[in-house]
């Protein structure tokens, strides 16, 4: 059986309950090196083997994974935040198919909710915004045709991009190309919850200044949009004394 699991954004106690009982059971470890924290894998049992999937190809992922089921064992393949958002899970998964391999997924806390923690942000405010536009700039994997952030800044809603602070000026020239001001509240989150996070306020005009101050390249989540520093904003009609729920009679 493999086990997908999401490591979270980076604190190792910010991995499931269900996540560290996998990995203290798991007898092959493969975790991607570039941004899951290794104090994650102390959790392993002494005999586990462990593979950083950074040096790997995805073949020799599978290879791993193919052997560990040949042999009976349980493997844990260890994503960053949550497998489901730029995991390039489905290939495994397709593989693993095709060979009628059993796998399941543990979901893990993403990194865009580790920003979100870091920033004290409601990513959905009432009359400011209601959806998150999750996506990235095109770097070597291109965008499809019908998801350029021209074409997502033209919502106003919040936005999250990733795999994208190493092309700030490109983005925020999309963005402004878009709709967005200048002046519009943005904010970059590098390594939220790791000890050397950092996080900075800036506008969708100041982005690419900002970063560069700061040294951040990678590792780092670009939000945009007023729920950073919101003018105005309504207070939720769920704890509205005027509005009556299934739990609760109105005052
Ligand atoms: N599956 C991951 C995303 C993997 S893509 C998740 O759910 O978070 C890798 C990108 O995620 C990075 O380029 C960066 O944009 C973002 N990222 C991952 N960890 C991060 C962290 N701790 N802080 C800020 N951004 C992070």
């Amino acid at each position: 059986m493999i086990h997908f699991v999401g490591a979270g954004p980076g604190a190792a106690d910010l991995i499931t309950v269900r996540g560290q009982k996998l990995l203290e059971a798991a007898d092959v470890i493969i975790y991607a090196g570039s941004l899951v924290n290794p104090a994650l894998l102390e959790a392993a049992k002494e005999e586990c083997k462990i593979y950083n999937s950074a040096y790997m190809t995805l073949d020799e992922v599978l290879a791993v994974m193919f052997e560990a089921e040949a042999e009976e064992k349980m493997t844990v393949r260890l994503h960053t935040g949550d497998p489901s958002v730029y995991g390039a899970i489905r290939e495994q998964m397709d593989a693993l198919d095709r060979k009628n391999i059993a796998y399941d997924v543990c979901p893990g806390v993403s990194s865009f909710f580790g920003a979100a923690a870091a920033l004290h942000l409601e990513y959905t405010l009432p009359e400011v915004s209601q959806s998150i536009i999750l996506t990235r700039a095109a770097g070597r994997t291109e965008m499809p045709e019908k998801e350029t952030i021209q074409s997502f800044a033209a919502h106003h809603a919040t936005m999250v991009l990733f795999l994208s602070a190493g092309l700030l000026h490109q983005t925020a020239a999309d963005l402004i190309a878009g709709g967005y001001s200048a002046d519009t509240p943005a904010a970059i989150v590098y390594r939220a919850t790791w000890p050397d996070e950092k996080k900075i306020i800036c506008t969708v005009g100041t982005l690419e200044r900002a970063a560069e101050e700061a040294g951040i390249t990678k590792t780092a989540l670009i939000i945009v949009g007023d729920v950073i520093a919101p003018s105005a904003y309504a207070l939720s009609k769920l704890y509205d004394p005027g509005f009556s729920t299934e739990y609760r009679e109105k005052k």
